[in-house]
Protein backbone atom coordinates (compact mmCIF):
# COMPACT_ATOMS: atom_id res chain seq x y z
CA UNK A 1 0.00 0.00 0.00
CA UNK A 2 2.78 2.59 0.82
CA UNK A 3 3.29 4.95 -1.75
CA UNK A 4 0.87 3.88 -3.90
CA UNK A 5 -2.24 3.87 -1.72
CA UNK A 6 -4.49 6.94 -3.56
CA UNK A 7 -4.04 9.87 -1.58
CA UNK A 8 -6.67 12.49 -1.52
CA UNK A 9 -7.46 14.36 -4.18
CA UNK A 10 -8.32 18.54 -4.29
CA UNK A 11 -7.05 21.30 -6.53
CA UNK A 12 -5.80 19.26 -9.64
CA UNK A 13 -4.00 16.56 -10.47
CA UNK A 14 -2.10 14.77 -7.65
CA UNK A 15 1.32 13.98 -8.03
CA UNK A 16 3.47 11.50 -5.45
CA UNK A 17 7.17 10.88 -4.80
CA UNK A 18 7.38 7.13 -4.90
CA UNK A 19 9.34 5.73 -1.96
CA UNK A 20 10.18 2.79 -4.04
CA UNK A 21 11.09 1.96 -7.22
CA UNK A 22 8.01 2.27 -10.05
CA UNK A 23 7.59 2.03 -13.49
CA UNK A 24 4.79 3.60 -15.65
CA UNK A 25 2.03 0.95 -15.94
CA UNK A 26 1.21 2.57 -19.95
CA UNK A 27 5.08 3.23 -21.18
CA UNK A 28 7.16 0.54 -18.87
CA UNK A 29 9.15 3.72 -18.30
CA UNK A 30 11.25 4.38 -15.20
CA UNK A 31 11.56 4.04 -12.25
CA UNK A 32 10.13 6.88 -11.82
CA UNK A 33 10.81 10.47 -9.48
CA UNK A 34 6.86 11.43 -10.32
CA UNK A 35 3.76 9.73 -11.07
CA UNK A 36 0.35 9.76 -10.73
CA UNK A 37 -1.66 7.28 -9.61
CA UNK A 38 -4.91 6.13 -12.13
CA UNK A 39 -7.06 3.38 -11.10
CA UNK A 40 -4.86 2.10 -8.79
CA UNK A 41 -1.65 2.16 -11.46
CA UNK A 42 1.41 4.34 -11.81
CA UNK A 43 1.78 6.52 -14.45
CA UNK A 44 4.61 8.58 -15.55
CA UNK A 45 3.82 12.39 -15.92
CA UNK A 46 4.35 12.19 -19.41
CA UNK A 47 1.92 9.51 -19.66
CA UNK A 48 -0.11 11.64 -17.56
CA UNK A 49 -0.02 14.82 -19.82
CA UNK A 50 1.82 16.70 -16.83
CA UNK A 51 5.33 16.21 -18.16
CA UNK A 52 5.45 19.86 -19.64
CA UNK A 53 5.40 21.20 -16.27
CA UNK A 54 8.06 22.23 -13.92
CA UNK A 55 8.53 21.55 -10.06
CA UNK A 56 8.57 24.09 -7.73
CA UNK A 57 10.17 23.06 -3.80
CA UNK A 58 7.73 23.71 -1.19
CA UNK A 59 8.75 27.09 1.13
CA UNK A 60 7.81 30.18 -0.78
CA UNK A 61 3.98 30.50 -0.30
CA UNK A 62 3.59 33.17 -2.04
CA UNK A 63 5.69 32.15 -5.26
CA UNK A 64 3.69 28.75 -4.98
CA UNK A 65 0.61 30.44 -4.66
CA UNK A 66 0.52 33.15 -7.62
CA UNK A 67 2.28 29.71 -9.93
CA UNK A 68 -0.58 28.09 -9.51
CA UNK A 69 -2.75 31.41 -10.60
CA UNK A 70 -0.93 32.11 -13.37
CA UNK A 71 -0.96 28.20 -14.38
CA UNK A 72 -3.66 26.78 -16.44
CA UNK A 73 -2.53 23.47 -15.21
CA UNK A 74 -1.03 22.58 -12.10
CA UNK A 75 -0.53 19.61 -9.82
CA UNK A 76 0.28 19.24 -5.86
CA UNK A 77 3.59 17.14 -5.29
CA UNK A 78 3.30 14.94 -2.00
CA UNK A 79 5.26 11.90 -0.64
CA UNK A 80 4.09 9.78 1.90
CA UNK A 81 5.55 10.06 5.66
CA UNK A 82 5.39 6.66 7.00
CA UNK A 83 6.23 7.48 10.36
CA UNK A 84 3.52 9.77 10.40
CA UNK A 85 1.22 7.74 8.29
CA UNK A 86 0.48 10.59 5.58
CA UNK A 87 0.91 11.93 2.78
CA UNK A 88 2.77 15.69 2.85
CA UNK A 89 2.99 17.97 0.40
CA UNK A 90 6.57 18.92 -1.47
CA UNK A 91 5.49 21.22 -3.87
CA UNK A 92 3.97 21.97 -6.90
CA UNK A 93 4.20 21.34 -10.77
CA UNK A 94 3.02 24.28 -12.61
CA UNK A 95 3.53 25.91 -16.16
CA UNK A 96 6.87 27.22 -16.73
CA UNK A 97 5.78 30.47 -17.83
CA UNK A 98 3.66 30.29 -15.10
CA UNK A 99 6.21 30.24 -12.74
CA UNK A 100 8.37 33.19 -14.75
CA UNK A 101 4.94 35.69 -14.47
CA UNK A 102 4.53 34.37 -10.99
CA UNK A 103 8.24 35.21 -10.41
CA UNK A 104 8.13 38.62 -12.10
CA UNK A 105 4.92 39.44 -9.80
CA UNK A 106 6.86 38.42 -6.35
CA UNK A 107 9.67 40.65 -7.92
CA UNK A 108 7.49 44.07 -8.50
CA UNK A 109 6.07 43.55 -4.72
CA UNK A 110 10.06 43.11 -3.61
CA UNK A 111 10.37 46.30 -5.46
CA UNK A 112 7.37 47.77 -4.12
CA UNK A 113 8.35 47.12 -0.52
CA UNK A 114 11.75 48.54 -1.27
CA UNK A 115 11.06 51.89 -2.58
CA UNK A 116 8.31 52.10 -0.06
CA UNK A 117 11.22 51.74 2.42
CA UNK A 118 12.76 54.23 0.89
CA UNK A 119 10.23 56.64 1.14
CA UNK A 120 9.45 55.51 4.79
CA UNK A 121 12.74 56.71 5.61
CA UNK A 122 12.63 59.78 3.82
CA UNK A 123 10.08 60.80 6.02
CA UNK A 124 11.22 59.60 8.85
CA UNK A 125 14.29 61.36 8.21
CA UNK A 126 11.81 64.85 7.81
CA UNK A 127 9.99 63.84 10.68
CA UNK A 128 13.48 63.79 12.61
CA UNK A 129 14.32 67.22 11.24
CA UNK A 130 11.08 68.68 12.07
CA UNK A 131 11.51 67.17 15.75
CA UNK A 132 14.96 68.84 16.12
CA UNK A 133 14.53 72.15 15.27
CA UNK A 134 11.21 72.04 17.72
CA UNK A 135 13.18 70.56 20.20
CA UNK A 136 15.88 73.18 19.99
CA UNK A 137 13.07 76.26 19.80
CA UNK A 138 12.15 74.50 23.08
CA UNK A 139 15.84 74.80 24.91
CA UNK A 140 16.26 78.33 23.32
CA UNK A 141 13.35 78.91 25.18
CA UNK A 142 13.54 77.80 28.34
CA UNK A 143 17.46 78.37 28.18
CA UNK A 144 17.87 81.81 26.16
CA UNK A 145 21.66 82.04 27.05
CA UNK A 146 22.34 78.50 25.32
CA UNK A 147 23.95 79.11 22.68
CA UNK A 148 22.08 78.12 19.16
CA UNK A 149 24.52 75.39 17.93
CA UNK A 150 25.01 74.05 21.46
CA UNK A 151 21.07 74.25 21.00
CA UNK A 152 20.94 72.26 17.88
CA UNK A 153 23.39 69.81 19.05
CA UNK A 154 21.70 68.81 21.89
CA UNK A 155 18.45 68.86 20.13
CA UNK A 156 19.47 66.51 17.25
CA UNK A 157 20.94 64.23 20.05
CA UNK A 158 17.86 63.63 22.29
CA UNK A 159 16.54 62.69 18.99
CA UNK A 160 18.22 60.71 17.04
CA UNK A 161 15.82 57.76 15.96
CA UNK A 162 15.87 54.85 18.20
CA UNK A 163 18.13 55.54 20.11
CA UNK A 164 15.88 55.27 23.32
CA UNK A 165 17.66 58.33 24.40
CA UNK A 166 15.39 61.04 26.30
CA UNK A 167 13.90 62.97 23.50
CA UNK A 168 12.75 59.70 21.26
CA UNK A 169 10.23 58.98 25.21
CA UNK A 170 6.54 59.64 25.18
CA UNK A 171 7.68 63.35 26.72
CA UNK A 172 10.13 64.11 24.51
CA UNK A 173 8.05 63.54 21.67
CA UNK A 174 5.76 65.97 23.54
CA UNK A 175 8.81 68.47 24.12
CA UNK A 176 7.24 68.39 27.71
CA UNK A 177 9.48 70.38 29.98
CA UNK A 178 11.36 68.17 32.21
CA UNK A 179 12.35 66.06 28.63
CA UNK A 180 14.14 69.31 27.63
CA UNK A 181 15.17 70.01 30.80
CA UNK A 182 16.64 66.49 31.05
CA UNK A 183 18.41 66.76 27.68
CA UNK A 184 19.72 70.02 28.43
CA UNK A 185 21.05 68.43 31.66
CA UNK A 186 22.43 65.37 30.73
CA UNK A 187 24.57 67.59 27.61
CA UNK A 188 26.18 69.96 30.38
CA UNK A 189 27.19 67.25 32.38
CA UNK A 190 29.21 65.53 29.75
CA UNK A 191 30.47 68.64 28.41
CA UNK A 192 30.81 71.14 30.86
CA UNK A 193 31.88 69.14 33.40
CA UNK A 194 34.29 66.50 34.22
CA UNK A 195 31.49 64.39 34.41
CA UNK A 196 32.91 61.59 31.75
CA UNK A 197 36.47 61.51 33.30
CA UNK A 198 35.26 60.87 36.76
CA UNK A 199 33.31 57.70 35.78
CA UNK A 200 36.28 56.58 33.49
CA UNK A 201 38.73 57.11 36.71
CA UNK A 202 36.28 54.76 38.92
CA UNK A 203 33.80 57.28 40.69
CA UNK A 204 30.68 55.61 41.14
CA UNK A 205 27.71 57.22 39.35
CA UNK A 206 26.08 59.33 41.89
CA UNK A 207 29.22 59.91 43.45
CA UNK A 208 30.37 61.61 40.25
CA UNK A 209 26.80 63.45 40.22
CA UNK A 210 27.22 64.56 43.39
CA UNK A 211 30.52 66.27 42.65
CA UNK A 212 29.66 68.19 39.26
CA UNK A 213 25.56 69.07 40.53
CA UNK A 214 27.20 72.66 41.61
CA UNK A 215 28.28 73.09 38.24
CA UNK A 216 25.57 71.82 36.42
CA UNK A 217 23.56 74.35 38.52
CA UNK A 218 26.04 77.34 37.76
CA UNK A 219 25.77 76.53 33.70
CA UNK A 220 22.18 76.14 33.55
CA UNK A 221 21.63 79.24 35.57
CA UNK A 222 23.58 81.03 32.94
CA UNK A 223 21.62 79.92 30.45
CA UNK A 224 18.59 81.13 31.77
CA UNK A 225 19.55 84.12 33.40
CA UNK A 226 20.51 86.02 30.17
CA UNK A 227 16.79 85.55 29.35
CA UNK A 228 15.45 86.86 32.33
CA UNK A 229 18.43 90.01 31.35
CA UNK A 230 17.19 89.85 27.73
CA UNK A 231 13.20 90.07 28.56
CA UNK A 232 14.14 92.57 31.38
CA UNK A 233 15.91 94.88 29.04
CA UNK A 234 13.10 94.39 26.46
CA UNK A 235 10.35 95.29 29.11
ZN1 LIG B 1 4.58 6.58 -19.19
Amino acid sequence: MTGLATPPARGGPLVVQPLRRRHCAECRGGPLPLLVVEGGAPRCLDCADLGHLVFLPRGDTALTRRSREESALSAVVVRFNRRKGRYERQGVLVEEEGLARAEERCLADAEARRRRRVRDARRRAVEDVRFAEAFAAEIRRLFPGCPDERARTIASHASVRGSGRVGRSAAGRALSEGAVVSAVVASVRHVDTPYDTLLMSGVARHEARRRISGRVEAVLRGWRDLGTVLREGAG
